[in-house]
Order: C-alpha cells, then structure tokens, then sequence
C-alpha cells in the first residue's frame, strides 16, 4: 500500500487534483498500485480554515506519505493578508519541510501539440528534456547586503556558494534520471567566470564517474539558454544549479506552447512533492475548463519516481498523447477542427485510455 496525500490548494487546484486522482484509480485498476488518498489543506483554502496557509497537519502527513499530489495555491482573495501568511507561503513552508532539493521538470513537445510552441515545428518536434534544478542552495540562499557604503558609493550584494556535498546530491539525481531516460546529461554552469561553477564542473565529472551508461557534457549557461531555442530537441536532462535553473527551466517551458500541459517533482529527503508548473488561475477556477493535463502527467511522474511503478506512468503518459493524438482539446488548447472537451470530459477520455 502506498499512500498519496492530496493538496488540492486553491483556485482550479480542486479540479485538476481531483482529474489526477481519478487518472491514477484508472492506473490502480489495471496495475494493483494500491494507492490510498489522504486529502489535507494548504494555501488560501487553509488560510480561510486555520489562520495560517500551511497547518502543522497538513505538513505532518506529508512527512508520513509516500508522496504528495499538489495543486496550486494563491488568489486576489488573498492579496491584503499578512505577508508572512500568504497562501504562497505554503510552497515554502513544504520545501522546507520536506527538504525538497531538487525540481525536474520535464517537457515534452507532444505531436498533435507541435504547432503549439513559439518554435518553428521543425524545432519543436520531437523534444524531451528533463531540467533538473537545485533548489535549496546557490546564491538564493547565500549571504547577502541590501544596501552599505563602499569608497563612496552604495553598493548591494549576493553570495553564491555551493558545497561539494551539495553539487553530489543533485548530480547523482541527474545521473538516475538520466539512466532511466536515453543517458545523456549536460551539467550547465557559468565555469569560465565564476568559482561556484568550476567547483560543480570538477563535482559533476567525479560523480558522472560512477555511471559509465551516463554520457556527460558540460555546457555555459549562455551556450544553454541560446541552445535550448535554436535545437532543443539536442537535450536529454539538462542539470544545473538554482538560479540558472530557474531562468533555464522558464524558458524551457515554453517551447511546449502551452502551460496547462507541463508536470513537475519537487525530491524530497524523504517525501517528493508533484504539482503541475501553472499557478492557480483564479480567472477560470469554478468553470470546469481548467486542462488538468499537467497535474496528471505530474501524477505519472509520481508513480514514476516515488513509486517506481514505471509501467503505469508510461501508460497514463501514453493515454494523454493517445487522446491528444484523437483530436480532443481543453478550451486553452481548442481550435476550428478539434474536440472540445471540458476537464471532465478529458479527464474521462484520458482514464478510458490508461
Ligand atoms: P497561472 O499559471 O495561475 O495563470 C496564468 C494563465 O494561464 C491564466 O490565464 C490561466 O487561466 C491560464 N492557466 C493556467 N493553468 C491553466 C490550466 N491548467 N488550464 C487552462 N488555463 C490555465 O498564473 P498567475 O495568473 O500568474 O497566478 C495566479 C495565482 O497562482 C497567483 O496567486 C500566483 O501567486 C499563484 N501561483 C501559484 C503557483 C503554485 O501554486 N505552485 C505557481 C504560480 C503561481
């Protein structure tokens, strides 16, 4: 037995979470997954309830669980509450709670979605990469001075710094990753300029050592961000420390055209955390348009790397393109010619097909 708790959150989080849950029963059906749910509040839902946007509960369960399913959270309701309790403060509290150190973010161009992407199809086609971003360390951590004196003048500054402890953790994920996938691992960093970046380099061949079924390349940031618009079908995983992650993996996303539709996994030191990329979106959240593709995929990755049940996420993987491939579409997604479907309805024809 596995159990799975569920934040559905705020906004469309209730429906797309609800999608998911649905989608992995289907997947339970045919594999025997055994899975239980447990469903807990975070964000603005447990703000209203609580007074505060992560309950000691809620963040207990977690640690018990062997994942956690996560939906969105935030709102223009919340927008004049303290600061320190707003419903955003919940992903914080979970990251640290959790000591999620590692985001992956996978995106694939599918098919029927190629002409989706800001790119040329021909560049579009066929993309599958993996952005494996450290999450708790690097220069949104270190030390820094908002404001002193210096001959003169003010001046402000960031530390960047990284352990070599830390650059192991996150390479070797990047390796298992990259050993479940086609082996192909590109280590981005800025080593012709900054030190941080020449210690992760030296880190990076050390550890890709250990995994001769690893192919490893080492890229500049620069190289990368250019690389990833002009052929970014190149890549398989692509790892890197914080900040270049966080501007790499935006852009990245991107490429698949369509935000509704990409997962991600927050591992953890113990429990890992899936949630789809998209915020709350508060304009539509009710309507029941919501596409819940991204919270299922991310559902997949959870089966994936929390469960080690790699067949049933191939097959909820699978049944997403198959339905993509069959014309339907959710109202972000919807043009003359296709079907439209509302979450429901895609949410049916996607488990029909698991
Ligand atoms: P958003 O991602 O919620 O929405 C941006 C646009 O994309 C909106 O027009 C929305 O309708 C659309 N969209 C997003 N997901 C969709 C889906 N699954 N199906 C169809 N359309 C979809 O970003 P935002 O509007 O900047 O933020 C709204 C709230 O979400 C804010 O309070 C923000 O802080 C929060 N937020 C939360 C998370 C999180 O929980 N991890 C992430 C980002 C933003």
């Amino acid at each position: 037995m596995a159990k799975i708790v569920v934040i559905p959150g705020d906004g469309i989080g209730e429906e797309i979470t609800r999608s998911a849950v649905e989608v992995l029963k289907a997947a339970d059906k045919k594999y025997s997954l055994n899975l239980e749910y447990e469903f807990h509040d975070a964000g603005g839902t447990a703000y209203d309830k609580f007074g505060t946007p992560l309950p000691e509960e809620t963040l207990e369960a977690c640690k018990a669980a062997d994942a956690v399913l996560f939906g969105a959270v935030g709102g223009d309701k919340w927008d004049n509450v303290d600061p320190a309790l707003r419903p955003e403060k919940a992903i914080l509290g979970l990251r640290k709670g959790l000591g999620l150190y590692a985001n992956l973010r996978p995106v694939k161009v599918a098919e029927a979605l190629v002409e989706y992407s800001p790119l040329k199809p021909e560049l579009a086609k066929g993309v599958d990469l993996v952005i494996v971003r450290e999450l708790v360390g690097g220069i949104y951590f270190g030390e820094r001075c908002e404001s002193e004196m210096h001959e003169g003048a003010e001046r402000a500054w960031d530390l960047e710094n990284y352990s070599v402890p830390e650059v192991e953790r996150i390479v070797k994920l990047a390796c298992e990753t990259a050993k479940l996938r086609r082996g192909k691992l590109t280590s981005v960093d800025k080593a012709n300029v900054l030190a941080t970046s020449r210690l992760w380099r030296r880190t990076a061949a050390k550890v890709a050592e250990g995994y001769p079924e690893v192919e490893l390349k080492n890229l500049y940031v620069d190289n990368c961000a250019m690389q990833l618009a002009i052929n970014p079908a190149q890549f398989d995983v692509i790892v890197t420390g914080n900040l270049f992650g966080d501007i790499l993996s935006d852009e990245a996303a991107v490429v698949g055209g369509s935000i509704g539709m990409l997962p991600s996994a927050s591992i953890g030191t113990s429990t890992s955390l899936y949630e789809p990329i998209h915020g709350s979106a508060p304009d539509i959240a009710g309507k029941g348009i919501a596409n819940p593709m991204g919270t299922i995929l991310s559902a997949a990755m959870l089966l994936r790397y929390s469960l080690h049940e790699e067949e049933a996420a191939k097959a909820i993987e699978a049944a997403v393109e198959k339905v993509l491939e069959e014309g339907w579409r959710t109202a972000d997604l919807w043009k003359e010619g296709f079907k439209k479907a509302n979450t429901e309805e895609i949410t049916r024809e996607i488990s029909q097909r698991v």
